[in-house]
């Protein structure tokens, strides 16, 4: 097992990573921004490399700076949370060559998923079923056209590149297409040095559906069944929830034993995550994510299993400590998303923390690094802290959160917690009858 890790991370996730460690007897090393010199991951990591000035650029994405500190320190393995550097296949490659275990897949594994259209092109191969929609690039209007008929409109132009709910956007008319495709062409290059874009049939009232697989060195594969985050503003996740209220036990085993051999056909080693849209009774893939997922604690909640945990043993190289007949799902859990931001506006609400209150109790878990009196920079991504509550069936769990979230003080910042306390209230909500379109039509209806 490894001596000392290094979070090549910030908040919430560079603690959840710390406490994982700890718990193992393993010592970290918390890299950070000047601007985070109070953080909390700094505060309680057993060392700490300031790494850069406050930019991401300069900090959290400086390789160089990094991989100094893990050498100035002498950690033998690096995490890097989700976000920042958790899906750079050049990182995972440089870490390797520096002798410093990669907490994550192999750099070709990052490489060929980072990709969506090679991603779509390998899982289709290995039986799981895909969006209709371009084999590969679409670089010429007139054969875009041409496929946008045949796959019928509406049809959403993908950056092959793209992530975090940018670079997508929805065609509803052949004459709409060629300025769609330019635009999300422009946007995907500066945003992710690359042009590519393809195109997908546009589902009217998916849900979204994914699973979360975990694979050893040794060819041991298991999936941790689904979660549903079909509430999403803008393409980002709001809140989620597992299981899914829309699937029953037997699509969830069926598509978990697919999922399941699709990743050992791949060789995959470490935590992912294959996303799908869900229609009618169908699954569609859209990608699979090689990383930590914002929303992993939702599933150990109804499985018990520690991912980060598991995901430090495996790249240590210690086989799953569990096979699929042990995972035993339980109850139901549900995380709100929390961020620094106007509930309804969402206009971003940095700023110092006057008073801090988290709720408690019997399975209520509370993910955040924030604390009182703990300023909120204005540089990074608005999620202050994850509210996860459990419960023996989904209306407990929806009962434990309203009175979870009834409880919780963050004073001094605007947050989105009233959001989530008006939305959980909602009918459709309470009966799980929600697509991804759902959230959106809400907001707009409360204006
Ligand atoms: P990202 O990597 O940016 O998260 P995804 O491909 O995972 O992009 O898509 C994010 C969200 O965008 C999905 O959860 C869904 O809400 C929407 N979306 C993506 N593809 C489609 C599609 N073909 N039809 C309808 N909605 C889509």
């Amino acid at each position: 097992m490894f001596d000392k890790v290094l979070i090549a991370n910030r908040g919430e996730i560079a603690l959840r990573i710390h406490r994982a460690c700890q718990e193992m007897g393993i010592a970290t090393v918390a890299v950070h921004s000047t601007a985070d010199e109070h953080a909390m991951h700094v505060r309680l990591a057993n060392e700490c490399v300031c790494i850069g000035p406050p930019s991401s650029q300069d900090s959290y994405l400086n390789i160089p700076a990094i991989i100094s500190a893990a050498e100035i320190t002498g950690a033998d393995a690096i995490h890097p949370g989700y976000g920042f550097l958790s899906e750079n296949d050049k990182f995972a490659e440089i870490i390797a060559e520096h002798k410093i275990e990669f907490i994550g897949p192999s750099a070709e594994h990052i490489r060929l998923m980072g990709d969506k259209i090679s991603a779509k092109e390998v899982v289709k191969k290995l039986g799981i079923p895909v969006v209709p929609g371009s084999d590969g690039e679409v670089a010429d209007i007139t054969k875009a056209k041409k496929i946008a008929d045949k796959i019928g409109y509406p049809v959403i132009v993908k950056a092959a590149a793209g992530g975090g709910g940018r670079g997508m956007k929805v065609v509803h008319s052949a004459n709409e297409l060629e300025s769609a495709i330019q635009s999300c062409k422009k946007e995907a290059a500066a945003s992710f040095g690359d042009a590519a874009v393809y195109l997908e049939k546009f589902l009217t009232l998916p849900r979204h559906i994914e699973f979360q697989v975990i694979a050893d060195k040794y060819g041991n594969v298991c999936h941790l069944g689904e979660r549903d985050c079909s509430l999403q503003r803008r393409h980002q996740k709001v809140l989620e929830e597992a299981p899914s209220p829309a699937l029953n036990s037997d699509e969830q085993s069926r598509m978990g034993d697919i999922v399941s051999k699709a990743i050992k056909g791949l060789g995959y080693v470490g935590v992912g995550t294959i996303e799908f849209l869900y229609e009618n009774g169908e699954f569609f893939f859209i990608e699979m994510n090689t990383r930590l997922q914002v929303e992993h604690p939702i599933t150990e909640m109804i499985t018990g299993i520690d991912i980060v945990r598991e995901q430090i043993r495996i790249a240590a190289g210690l086989p799953l400590s569990f096979r699929q007949e042990d995972i035993k799902f339980s109850g139901h859990a549900i995380e709100c998303r929390i961020n620094a931001e106007d509930p309804f506006t969402f206009m971003p609400s940095p700023g110092k923390i006057k008073d801090y209150h988290a709720p408690g109790g019997l399975d209520v878990r509370v993910d955040s690094a924030i604390y009182s009196g703990y300023s909120i920079p204005p540089y990074y991504d608005s999620m202050i802290a994850k509210l996860i509550v459990h419960g023996k069936t989904r209306n407990e769990c929806l009962m434990r959160l309203r009175r979870a979230l009834a409880e919780y003080v963050i004073d001094g910042i605007k947050t989105t917690i009233p959001l989530h306390q008006s939305l959980i209230r909602e009918p459709d909500f309470i009966n799980g009858a929600y697509d991804i379109h759902w959230l959106e039509n809400y907001l707009k209806s409360i204006k």
